[in-house]
């Protein structure tokens, strides 16, 4: 793979910055192009630095394009471990078929970001709670108007070393139940990670936000009755003796961590169920104390509890605005794989020799 050297490396962040969440970015990235003549072509390494568009690019006007979120660790015996990418080269595919989107190789695709991150291996953080955050995202770049799927895409990943998602690190998190703006309807795009659900969701985060909230709690877009997610992570309730996680019903992004958690909790003896669960039933719960925990899991924010949910102008402390234990144990045990000092049982963990 050609890889394009740059003259002067970027300034790192200094031991004991906080990080916060894709703020700073590696030296290098890796891209490749389609073009329906010539396929995807063009794989190389070359300076992060800005890109020059036409303004007619099919992206700006009309977000066809997708993206992913890993994360790499610098594992104890030295060498590079990435978080199951094959989930994520998969997902990503998957993605690409609903948003009209080539599928890429997916072997090209790891061997690029191998390169990258041995390139850039000084760049991954240290201290407990980083990581080295990998953005893989394809765009469409063909020059034109006219609502039609782009014959010409760019593929690239860049690379942010990052420390907590939430500016309050592992304290819960305070949710507010959205029940009027949706982000996902069943046959529309929720069930990809495509770059226009997130402009869509935009609108209720900031009003959240204004009130306090750290993130919304969405529901179904039909009854508003069944609780879907939270915008970058799946939620999880513990009610008695059972962990709940809303069904993939088409509306909900498969998360990788969510099904992580599920194998893992399963593991360990616990009763997991995906199923719908209506916010109807978390309050009820909530309100003859059953429901224990909630915790919402992502790449980005690993395992997050909620503290606090809002619904209808009431607020519901869950477990005393404290982590839980179930929640406790799924943070150590997944962070454990993942920074290598726990075992791997799954092989969850693809380790690149650096
Ligand atoms: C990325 C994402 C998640 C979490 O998925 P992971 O694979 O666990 O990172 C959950 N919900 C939404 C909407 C997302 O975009």
């Amino acid at each position: 793979m050609q890889v394009i050297k740059r003259t002067v490396l970027k300034q790192k962040p200094e031991k004991g910055t906080a990080l916060g969440f894709g703020k700073y970015f590696t030296d290098y990235m890796f891209t490749m192009k389609y073009t329906k003549e010539q396929g995807w072509h063009d794989a190389k390494i070359q300076p992060n630095e800005p890109v020059r568009f036409d303004l007619a690019t099919t992206i700006f006007h009309y977000a066809q394009g997708i993206f992913e979120g890993m994360k790499a660790f610098l594992q104890p015996d030295g060498s590079i471990g990435v978080f199951r990418p094959d989930q994520n080269w998969a997902r990503m595919n998957r993605s690409a078929e609903r948003m009209c989107i080539p599928q890429f190789p997916v072997e090209l695709a790891q061997e690029g970001l191998e390169q990258l991150l041995k390139l850039e291996k000084d760049w991954i953080p240290r201290e407990a709670g980083t990581a080295l955050y990998i953005r893989p995202t394809i765009v469409a770049t063909r020059v034109m108007l006219g609502v039609h799927a782009s014959t010409e895409y760019l593929f690239f990943i860049i690379l942010s070393p990052v420390g907590s998602y939430y500016a309050h690190g592992l304290e819960p998190t305070r949710l507010l139940v959205e029940d009027f703006y949706v982000r996902s309807a069943i046959g529309g795009t929720g069930e990809a990670k495509c770059l226009g659900n997130y402009a869509a969701s935009m609108k209720a985060g900031e009003e959240a936000e204004a009130k306090g909230f750290d993130q919304v709690l969405w529901l179904d877009a039909q009854e508003k009755k069944y609780v879907e997610e939270v915008g970058s992570m799946n939620m999880f309730f513990v009610i008695g003796n059972e962990v709940v996680t809303p069904e993939l019903v088409g509306s909900i992004l498969p998360g990788i961590t969510r099904k992580s958690c599920i194998q893992v909790l399963k593991e360990k003896g616990y009763r997991v169920s995906e199923r719908r669960i209506s916010i109807g039933e978390v309050i009820s719960a909530c309100e003859n104390g059953t429901l224990k925990e909630a915790f919402g899991t992502g790449t980005a924010a690993v395992i997050s509890p909620v503290g606090l949910i809002r619904y209808k102008g009431t607020d519901y402390t869950i477990h005393g605005g404290k982590m839980g234990d179930i929640t406790k144990l799924l943070y150590d045990t997944v962070t454990g794989i993942q920074n290598g000092t726990l075992s791997d049982p799954y092989g969850w963990v693809k380790k690149i020799e650096g």
